[in-house]
């Protein structure tokens, strides 16, 4: 076979085998008038297409799944990260979904969280460790933006402590474990510094192991 040089701008057409000018090549495929008619309809018709699609979806489910399971097989990190992207894109949305399907079965919820925390211990401890982390740095924040109700104190958040003024106490601040929870208890307290807290609590007449240790020995401990 004699190999021809062909002059810029022609190659030889793969689909022919035959010498083609490239700009030929360009050429975009005609979209036949059937197609378009299709277009259209679905475009004026975007509800009725989306329950079609669905029809034929559901007719076809098994199908339809294998062949994304073989999909997935193929390249699992292109799907593991398109599913990220789908995830962020709608997270709003995905938890939204989620949170109405605890809510219709919580039962089902419960028995799927036993299992996660079996299943992933470790994973489970960590996440629980970052909730925790988060919450302290929220209270934390909390508390140097107050200040003591009575000094002033404003140093480090450990020698503030939420002091219960008003209402009926549910348990400490710090036993709650999201920042949402913990709000309803945080609105019955005043932050106060340690010593203030001691203080005050002594003249209330609450601390009364203390108050009685204190009578008994004239004021020395
Ligand atoms: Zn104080």
């Amino acid at each position: 076979m004699t190999h021809i040089e062909l002059p810029q701008g022609w190659i030889v057409n793969p689909n022919c085998q035959t010498a083609t000018h490239v700009v030929d090549l360009k050429i975009p495929q005609k979209q036949s008038s059937n197609y378009l008619r299709c277009k259209r309809w679905q475009d004026a018709n975007p509800e009725r297409k989306k329950e079609i699609a669905n029809a034929w979806y559901q007719k076809n489910k098994e199908k339809v799944n294998q062949q994304r399971q073989e999909k997935r097989k193929q390249d699992p990190e292109r799907y593991r990260k398109d599913a990220r992207d789908r995830y962020r894109e709608n997270a709003e949305r995905y938890c939204e979904a989620e949170r109405q399907r605890r809510k219709e079965n919580p039962e089902k919820g419960r028995e799927y969280a036993r299992q996660y925390r079996k299943n992933n211990p470790e994973k489970y401890k960590e996440a629980q460790r970052k909730q925790r982390q988060k919450f302290n740095a929220k209270t934390a924040e909390y508390k140097l933006a107050h200040g003591c109700i009575d000094c002033g104190y404003k140093g480090n958040a450990v020698a503030l402590h939420f002091d219960h003024v008003n209402g009926d106490k549910v348990k400490e601040v710090c036993k709650f474990t999201t920042w949402d929870a913990a709000l309803k208890e945080i609105a019955k307290c005043v932050v106060r510094c340690a010593n203030c807290h001691a203080i005050k609590t002594y003249e209330n007449k609450q601390f009364r192991g203390w108050r009685k240790k204190l009578e008994n020995t004239n004021g020395k401990i």
